[in-house]
């Protein structure tokens, strides 16, 4: 690439950029075909109660099993899906693929927790993700209350009385909601007060230094006192040690998720722990 400044001609080539951008792009170009041809995967991580240490749900996140890259994460291609729009494919597969999940679950016997799944912004704008899951629900004869949608704050700012809206025929189908990422954005406690939401999920930024940060440890027994008056219950994102789950604990925190209990496995493995009914205990 060239540029013009002032009569002198100033050439730069970046690279790295530029691979990074083609990369990006390639992506882009095979997402649907990826979305088509069954290259996309989830996998499933346990959230685990602190009172009892058993599996209350898993979250469902996304992977691209790409036939040259390997496995692509979600930063990899849900922002992109997001500003292309192709995020709408993407989520209707995402939520297909947890139902149909549970139906198989359900067939083997399994004693099933609920399945959580991220939902994008450009999801709320329109009513058709209720109509969505309200079909594939009972294609498969399945009840709402086996999911849960993931929502963040960032999710809701556009419009929040469409997003209301969205959420609140989502509960009407049984759903669940939780407000994902708490903390990280602005917090804005008038979402928790106008939107059906059941669960606030603590991002992990609050949880990752909570042993060394007072300040941190203070945040995080507010955020779970207000909640708990509200009648929500509280998830902490990202807990990696026995440490943070101590303080957890004593922040009387309900749920936690994170590497330490498991890090997000292939159904077969998620399976099994939700077989095995708990996982690691301090
Ligand atoms: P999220 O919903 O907040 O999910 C939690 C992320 O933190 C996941 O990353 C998970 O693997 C990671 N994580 C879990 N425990 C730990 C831990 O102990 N330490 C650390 N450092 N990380 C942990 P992942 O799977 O890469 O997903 C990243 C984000 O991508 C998700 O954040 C969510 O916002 C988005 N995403 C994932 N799947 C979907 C999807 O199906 N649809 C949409 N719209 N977004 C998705
Ligand atoms: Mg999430
Ligand atoms: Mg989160
Ligand atoms: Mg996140």
């Amino acid at each position: 690439e060239s540029k013009r400044a002032g009569g002198a001609r100033i050439t730069f080539y970046d690279s790295s950029l530029n691979r990074a951008g083609d990369w990006l792009f390639s992506l882009e170009q095979r997402l649907p075909r990826a979305i088509a041809e069954g290259e996309l995967v989830l996998h499933f991580q346990p959230k685990v109660r602190l009172s009892d240490f058993r599996i209350v749900g898993l979250e469902a996140l996304v992977r691209w099993q790409h036939p040259e890259h390997g496995l692509i994460f979600p930063k990899d291609f849900v922002a992109l899906a997001e500003e292309t729009g192709q995020i709408v494919e993407l989520g209707k597969w995402v939520v297909r693929a947890c139902i149909r999940q549970q139906a198989a679950w359900r067939a083997e016997g399994l004693a099933l927790v609920p399945i959580a799944f991220n939902v994008s912004a450009r999801q709320l704008e329109d009513d058709h993700l209720c109509a969505f899951i309200r079909d594939e629900l009972e294609a498969h004869a399945l009840e709402g209350r086996l999911l849960e949608a993931e929502v963040t704050e960032t999710g809701l700012v556009e419009s929040v009385e469409q997003a209301g809206r969205v959420l609140a025929a989502l509960e009407g189908l049984g759903l669940s909601i939780a407000l994902d990422d708490f903390g990280s954005g602005f917090s804005n406690l008038n979402y928790i007060r106008s939107m059906p939401i059941g669960t606030i999920k603590i991002d992990r930024a609050f949880v990752c230094d909570i042993r060394n940060r007072p300040s941190d440890a203070v945040i995080v027994e507010s955020i779970v006192a207000l909640a708990h008056k509200l009648g929500l219950c509280v998830v902490a994102e990202g807990v990696e040690t026995l440490e943070q789950i101590v303080h957890l604990k004593t922040a009387r925190c309900d749920v936690v998720q994170g590497y330490y209990l498991s890090r997000p496995v292939p159904a077969a493995a998620a399976c099994e722990l939700v077989r095995g009914a708990y996982v690691k205990q301090g």
